[in-house]
């Protein structure tokens, strides 16, 4: 027999041309491709010596890779199934073998056009070119191989242009050599630390020993070749979860949840998901980077899929595992991979019910999830309105009442005789809200408000007005009263204070503030504080408002309105000298005074830091005087 060469089919040189500048912007994933592929070839080789023990290998399957730094070749040896004369025809001398013409047609239409660079890419991750990558890296491959059951064997080669050659050979055990004359600028995959790296990124975690093998040199394993997760749960120890946990780089510490699941059905894969106990050190990054590790069939693919798990969930670490996709799927692909989908709404779901689990079995350690994590988890409320009621269902809020993290249901099932919505207050930190004069009311009539002090309630508060039918009402908003809450009717009555009494001090008030306050009314909720500023019923809330205020300087906001507590004994004796001398210069100063203060309980500064000061040290000049 003698050397046989073969054209490619056509344009299969012009196909490979495009595929090794457009497929791959990065070319070192051509050892993941020939790694994947020996991989499957001793898949294939254990799997028909199930049924035929002749087709055994004698040696234990491994992927051996031999440098040879001075020819700058590197050689990738395994001991797998092997290929025959004719799979070497078939399967190496012919790319992505149907749907070649139109893909290369639809390809330089849309190279014409310009436009539809989406299209292009999705047609490319869809095109199976795994062994021709080795093309990017060398000008001249050579595959040597025998295959399991035969006596002969074959080399093949080709430049990766015009076409290829096959001629015989000689190979003591069944498999495959395959030899990369490295171009010359590729000299960096023979050197040691260089292939160590790319085989601990890839290839960790396939099933086979990936050895390092330079000539007359000792052999030395570079993976791990273990896939944690393809294991059986109840083979797997705590710490051997932990040490994974820390391995992938998930974080130092250990997981409060550890997920392994394997899911067969419309979509098969595997899940080993964690939920940290701390924070990762990127979690308010601003790029919301999710961070599992994908992968097809233990073969890494990468760890910045976007597409796995929303950016709401970004704290979720680990691994996914499934054998359907196609390895060569283009990253930008993967979005719109029906696949992808799937597994994505599937973790979401897991992940949101063991939540719920957590918070119902180990509250304590829930709650400490909750303070690291809960303003994260909280954006899903108005990213991702599917999942909206289960996002809420295990929302924790600070109760201004007990001071403890409780569930909305919790306060549904606390809430006072007659209330039917649910108050609560934003504001920058607890501290703030607890000092706020608004809820004093509250706080007298024991009816509990939670608390909001992350930026991102803000944002979902808007979207969703009600749980479980029970409007969320603003304590900073006017127009909440709680007369209704007052023991009995007459109790009311009596103590409510009569607007027609204050008008003076409410007129004199208006004036004097003018635009600064778009009105000045009696206090419905007040019973310690002498005034407070309340948002219009319609205008922005008060914590709302100060976020647009951070993002835009000259963000000035509505005026908001005035509301004194008419049971203070201040407003009173304003009242009186408003009666009977409204043009008292020191009604001047309270009337500013009793705004810039009510400001300041809001977080803000004075209007005008200079006439405050002057104004206090006129008061206090008085009362020393
Ligand atoms: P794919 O793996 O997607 O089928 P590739 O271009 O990567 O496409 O490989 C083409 C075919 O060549 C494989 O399907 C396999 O049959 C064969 N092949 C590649 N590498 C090996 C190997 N190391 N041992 C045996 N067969 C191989």
């Amino acid at each position: 027999m003698s050397t046989m060469t073969h054209a490619f089919e056509a344009d299969t040189g012009q196909i490979l041309d495009i595929v090794i500048n457009a497929l791959y912007s990065n070319r070192e994933i051509f050892l993941r491709e020939l790694i994947s592929n020996a991989s499957d070839a001793l898949d294939k080789r254990a799997y028909l010596a199930t049924t035929d023990q002749t087709l055994l290998a004698e040696e234990e399957g491994a992927i051996t890779l031999i440098p040879d730094a001075d020819k700058n070749t590197l050689t990738l040896r395994d001991n797998g199934i092997g290929l025959s004369e004719e799979d070497m025809k078939n399967q190496l001398g012919t790319i992505a073998r149907s749907g070649t013409k139109q893909f290369l047609q639809q390809l330089s239409q849309s190279a014409e056009s310009k436009e539809d660079a989406s299209g292009t890419l999705s047609l490319i991750g869809q095109f199976g070119v795994g062994f021709y990558s080795a093309f990017m890296v060398a000008d001249k491959v050579e595959v040597i191989s025998r295959k399991a059951g035969s006596d002969a064997a074959h080399t093949w080669s080709s430049d990766g242009k015009s076409g290829y050659e096959i001629s015989p050979a000689s190979r003591d055990v069944a498999g495959t050599d395959l030899v990369l004359h490295l171009k010359k600028e590729a000299k960096e995959f023979t050197d040691e630390a260089r292939l160590d790296y790319l085989v601990k990124k890839y290839s960790d975690h396939i099933a086979y020993p990936v050895r390092y093998a330079p000539d007359g040199a000792e052999i030395r394993q570079l993976n791990a070749a273990s896939a944690l997760w393809t294991r059986d749960k109840s083979e797997i120890t705590e710490a051997q979860y932990e040490a994974f946990y820390q391995q992938i780089g998930a974080g130092y510490d250990s997981p409060m949840l550890s997920l392994h699941n394997r899911t067969e059905g419309l979509v098969n894969y595997t899940s080993l998901l964690f939920i940290p106990t701390q924070r990762p050190f990127d979690l308010f990054n601003m790029e919301r980077k999710s961070r599992l590790q994908l992968y097809i069939n233990r073969v890494f693919i990468t760890d910045e899929c976007e597409d796995l798990i929303p950016a709401w969930l970004r704290f979720v670490r680990g691994v996914v595992d499934t054998p359907d996709l196609d390895l060569n799927v283009s990253r930008e692909m993967l979005q719109q991979n029906p696949s992808v989908v799937k597994i994505k709404k599937a973790l979401v779901r897991r992940v949101l019910g063991e939540l719920k689990k957590q918070a119902e079995n180990k509250p304590e350690d829930y709650t400490a999830f909750w303070e690291n994590f809960g303003l994260v988890l909280k954006e899903g409320l108005y990213e991702d309105a599917d999942n909206r009621d289960k996002i809420l269902e295990i929302c924790r809020f600070r109760s201004a009442r007990s001071g403890a993290l409780i569930s909305l249901k919790t306060y549904l099932e606390q809430m006072a005789e007659g209330q039917d919505e649910i108050y609560y207050l934003s504001a920058e930190s607890v501290e703030q809200a607890e000092a706020s004069p608004h809820l004093e009311g509250f706080k007298a009539r024991d009816i509990d408000v939670l608390l909001l002090t992350d930026p991102v309630d803000e944002f979902w508060l808007p979207l969703i007005p009600q749980f479980e039918e029970k409007n969320f009402i603003s304590a900073s908003r006017g127009a909440v009263s709680l007369d209704k809450f007052d023991k009995t009717e007459t109790e009311a009555e009596t103590d409510k204070p009569d607007e027609a009494d204050f008008k003076p001090v409410l007129s004199v008030l208006k004036s004097i503030l003018g635009d600064q306050v778009k009105d000045v009314r009696l206090s419905g909720t007040l019973t310690d504080s002498p005034a407070c500023l309340v948002a219009d019923e319609n205008g922005m809330d008060v914590q709302m408002e100060r976020l647009m205020r951070a993002h835009d300087k000259n963000f000035t906001g509505t005026p908001r309105i005035l509301e004194i507590n008419a049971t203070h004994a201040l407003i009173k004796s304003l009242n009186e000298t408003a009666k009977t001398n409204a043009s008292d210069m020191m009604l001047e100063d309270a009337a500013q005074l009793v705004f810039d203060q009510a400001r300041i309980l809001e977080g803000k500064a004075p209007a005008d830091g200079a006439a405050f000061a002057a104004r206090m040290t006129r008061v206090l000049g008085r009362l020393f005087s």
